[in-house]
C-alpha cells in the first residue's frame, strides 16, 4: 500500500513475512491480516503564545476491528510519520491477541518535539488532536492511550475535550487518566512492572539470581525509570541509565531513587552528574545481566546485536531490535534470552484494559487487585510463549508473534472479510 512507508514500517512488514512463512499463511491472505483497516491524517492548528498560528500533522491508524474496539498509545515526538504509527498499530494488534484482550490494534500521534511547546501550546495541540479525532474514535470502536511523549495529563485532556463533545463525561474514551479523572490505580507503573516482573520470569527460567546481578536501562520515561526502579527494588544494581541527553554510568550501580525524582522534577537526566558520563552508543553493549532497550525503535542493530553482552533482553521500547538484529540474536538465543517486546511492555496495555472495564461497570479496584491481575495475565502469556517457542524450536519473538497473528487469523476466517 503506498500510503504506509518508512524504516519502522519496513521493519513491521518483513517481521509479519517471518510469522507468515512459519505458519504457512497463504500470499491471498497475508495482506488482509498486515494491512490497516483504516488511517486518517488531520491537521492540527493553535495560536502559538507568540501571536503566530503553527500547523501540526496528527495522524491515527486502525489495524483491525475483528476481535473487538481498536487500542493504542498517541506519541508526540519529531519522528512520528504516518508509517512509524501504522507500524505501531501493527505491532499492538499481535500484543493484545497475545496477551488475550478483546481488541484491535492502533497508534496516533503527532509529528511535533513536545519540549518546544509550552503548557498552553501543549494542550490547545492535544485538544484540538482528540476533536479532529471525535469522528474516528468511541469507547466501543477506538480508544485511545499514552505512549512517547504524552502523559497523565494530555489524557486528561483528550478525555475532556471529547466528553464536552458529547455532552457528557466519557471516561472510557481514553486510559492512562489520572486516577482523579477517571483512571486506575497502577496504570503509570504498569508497563514497568510488567518489564521487571518479566525479568524476573525470565531469571528464574536461567536459574539466574536477581539480587546482586547488574542491568542497564535505555530510556528514563515512564517505562525506563519504573523498570528501573523496580529492579533496584528487587536487589538488581542498575548500572547504567540514559535518555535523550545522555548517559550516566556507576559500575557500583546508581541511586536509582534519586534519578527517578530527579527526572521526575527536570524532565530529563540532563546536569544530573558530570561524573557519571557516558558515551550513550557505548552503553547498550556494556557487560550486565539484563539489558532493556525502553526508547526508540531500531536502536539494537545487527552490529549492536553481535557484540551485545547482556544474558536477558527485556524489550521495554516498541520494535527496538531490526530484523536484520533479529537474525544474529537468533543464533545467540542460549547466551541471550530475549522477552519479546509484544509480551515484555504488554503490562501496559493490559491495564489500560483494566482501566477501560472499570470506567464501563464504574466499579474501581483497589491496586493490589491491579497488580495480581496484570501478573496472572503476564505469566500466562510468558509461559504461552515459551512452550510455543520450546515446541516448535523457534526464537522467543518468532513464538510470542505467531501466537498473536494466529489468533487475529482464527477470527478473521470465522467472522469474513469485513472487520
Ligand atoms: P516517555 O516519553 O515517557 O520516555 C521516553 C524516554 O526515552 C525519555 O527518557 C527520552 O529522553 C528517552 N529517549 C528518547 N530518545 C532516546 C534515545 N535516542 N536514546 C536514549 N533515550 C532516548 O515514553 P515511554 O512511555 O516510557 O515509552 C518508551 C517506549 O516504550 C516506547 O517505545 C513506547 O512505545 C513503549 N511503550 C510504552 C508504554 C507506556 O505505557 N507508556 C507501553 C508499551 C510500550
Amino acid at each position: 500500500m503506498a500510503a504506509y512507508g518508512g524504516p519502522v514500517f519496513d521493519m513491521a512488514v518483513k517481521q509479519f513475512e517471518v510469522i507468515a512463512d512459519y505458519l504457512c499463511i497463504q500470499q491471498d491472505a497475508r495482506a488482509r491480516l498486515l494491512m490497516p483497516k483504516r488511517a486518517v491524517t488531520v491537521s492540527c492548528p493553535i495560536h502559538r503564545d507568540d501571536g503566530t498560528t503553527a500547523v501540526f500533522e496528527g495522524y491515527r491508524v486502525q489495524h483491525h476491528l475483528t476481535l473487538g474496539p481498536t487500542k493504542g498509545g498517541t506519541r508526540f515526538a519529531a519522528s512520528v510519520d504516518l508509517g512509524e504509527v501504522a507500524a505501531l498499530a501493527i505491532w499492538m494488534s499481535w500484543k493484545c491477541a497475545l496477551v488475550g484482550l478483546p481488541y484491535g490494534g492502533a497508534k496516533g500521534g503527532i509529528n511535533v518535539e513536545p519540549s518546544s511547546l509550552s503548557k498552553r501550546e501543549l494542550e490547545a495541540l492535544s485538544r484540538r488532536y482528540m476533536q479532529e479525532m471525535i469522528p474516528f474514535v468511541g469507547p466501543h470502536t477506538d480508544v485511545m492511550a499514552p505512549d512517547m511523549g504524552t502523559n497523565e495529563q494530555i489524557m486528561a485532556w483528550f478525555m475532556d475535550t471529547y466528553s464536552m463533545y458529547q455532552g457528557q463525561t466519557v471516561t472510557e474514551i481514553v486510559t492512562g487518566k489520572p486516577v482523579s479523572a477517571g483512571g486506575t490505580l497502577g496504570r503509570r507503573e504498569a508497563t514497568g512492572r510488567g518489564v521487571a516482573h518479566l525479568v524476573r520470569r525470565a531469571a528464574d527460567e536461567l536459574k539466574m539470581r536477581l539480587s546482586g546481578a547488574t542491568a542497564v536501562v535505555q530510556g528514563f520515561g515512564n517505562v525506563g525509570s519504573i523498570a528501573a526502579l523496580e529492579l533496584h527494588n528487587m536487589g538488581v544494581k542498575v548500572i547504567a541509565v540514559s535518555d535523550h541527553t545522555g548517559a550516566l554510568y556507576r559500575p557500583a550501580g546508581l541511586d536509582i531513587p534519586e534519578l527517578v525524582k530527579y527526572a521526575g522534577s527536570r524532565v530529563s537526566l540532563d546536569g544530573y552528574s558530570n561524573g557519571l558520563i557516558l558515551d550513550s552508543a557505548e552503553m547498550l553493549t556494556l557487560p550486565c545481566d539484563v539489558l532493556i532497550p525502553a526508547a526508540v525503535e531500531r536502536v539494537i542493530d545487527a552490529k549492536i546485536a553481535g557484540n551485545l553482552r547482556c544474558r536477558i533482553l527485556a524489550e521495554g521500547a516498541n520494535g527496538p531490535t531490526t530484523p536484520e538484529a533479529d537474525r544474529i540474536l537468533e543464533k545467540r538465543q542460549r547466551e541471550i534470552f530475549l522477552i519479546p517486546d509484544i509480551l515484555c511492555n504488554s503490562g501496559g496495555v493490559v491495564v489500560s484494559y483494566f482501566e477501560w472495564v472499570q470506567d464501563l461497570q464504574r466499579l474501581f479496584w483497589e491496586e493490589e487487585e491491579v497488580m495480581r491481575r496484570e501478573y496472572q495475565l503476564l505469566d500466562r502469556a510468558f509461559e504461552r510463549v515459551l512452550a510455543r517457542s520450546r515446541r516448535d524450536k523457534v526464537f522467543n519473538r518468532t513464538g510470542a508473534m505467531a501466537i498473536g497473528v494466529e489468533r487475529v487469523r482464527d477470527a478473521k476466517d470465522t467472522r469474513g472479510l469485513f472487520p
